[in-house]
């Protein structure tokens, strides 16, 4: 699905990403935790091809294309979806008819007509029923008053709609309150199969209670210094990052 080689990337003249790897097959959840500034946001968002960060190494397949050179949205065409960590609101253009727009531009880019409103109409139905999600929420104006649950729910409902290949979360930042933490974990558990990935990035391991990774990451200092499974997650909650930095050095 993904895999990325000797990934290294800086902005504004600053090298953040300082030779990373990482590959994720399909049907794969994996965790990515590490430090403040270790370079997870940056990651997501090279990944996602945020034009502020330049690449000067290494490469970036999504099913064996190399996708480095692709602007944003032929990303998000490709398949890519990256959470949005710091939501806009936009009065007057409902949850529902944003997600409308976003369906139809991908399938303009792939050449295709407009969904047909009866097929909207369904896969709307379908899942908003799957989330949980109120016909009253889908009405409301784009994050407008959201709650920071509202917001969430509000991504994955967008996340379902659009079926990426591959979702990369990044949660690190967004103090997640408690409802707002099942609204993810409720959604990645019912929107994962054997066909799809999910990159979850989160400082905190309670998200990993919900949603059990198959493996999880520890980036420090722009590299992946430390794999492991679940079980990773519990022992960096119980002793911090320092036993971690501590091994690099010995
Ligand atoms: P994390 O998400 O792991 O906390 P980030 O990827 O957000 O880390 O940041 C990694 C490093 O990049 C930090 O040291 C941060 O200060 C730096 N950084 C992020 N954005 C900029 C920027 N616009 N200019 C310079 N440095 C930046
Ligand atoms: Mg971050």
């Amino acid at each position: 699905m993904l895999k990325v080689n000797n990934l290294v990337a800086e902005i504004d003249g600053k090298q953040i990403l300082k030779g990373l790897n990482l590959e994720v097959k399909p049907g794969e959840v994996h965790a990515i935790m590490g430090p403040n500034g270790a370079g997870k946001s940056t990651l997501a968002s090279v990944i996602a091809g945020k034009e502020d960060y330049e690449v000067t190494e290494g490469t970036i397949e999504l099913e064996g294309e190399d996708i480095s050179e692709l602007a944003p949205e032929e990303r998000a065409h490709e398949g890519i979806f990256l959470s949005f960590q710091y939501p806009v609101e936009i009065p007057g253009v409902t949850v529902t008819n944003f997600i409308k727009t976003a369906i139809n531009e991908t399938r303009k880019a792939k050449g295709l007509e407009d969904m047909p409103a009866k097929d909207m109409l369904n896969k709307i139905r379908e899942k908003s029923n799957l989330l949980n999600i109120d016909r009253k929420f889908l009405s409301r104006s784009l994050n407008e008053g959201f709650s920071g649950g509202e917001k969430k729910r509000n991504e994955i409902f967008q996340m379902a709609m659009l079926e990426p290949k591959l979702a990369i979360l990044d949660e690190t930042d967004s103090g997640l309150d408690i409802d707002a933490l099942k609204v993810v974990a409720n959604g990645v558990n019912k929107l994962k199969s054997e066909d799809n990935a999910f990159i979850i990035i989160t400082h905190y391991q309670r998200l990993l209670d919900y949603i059990i990774p198959d493996f999880v990451h520890v980036l420090h200092d722009g590299k992946i210094v430390k794999t492991g499974d679940a079980s990773l997650a519990l022992e960096l909650e119980a002793k911090g990052y320092d036993w971690i930095k501590e091994e690099l050095v010995s």
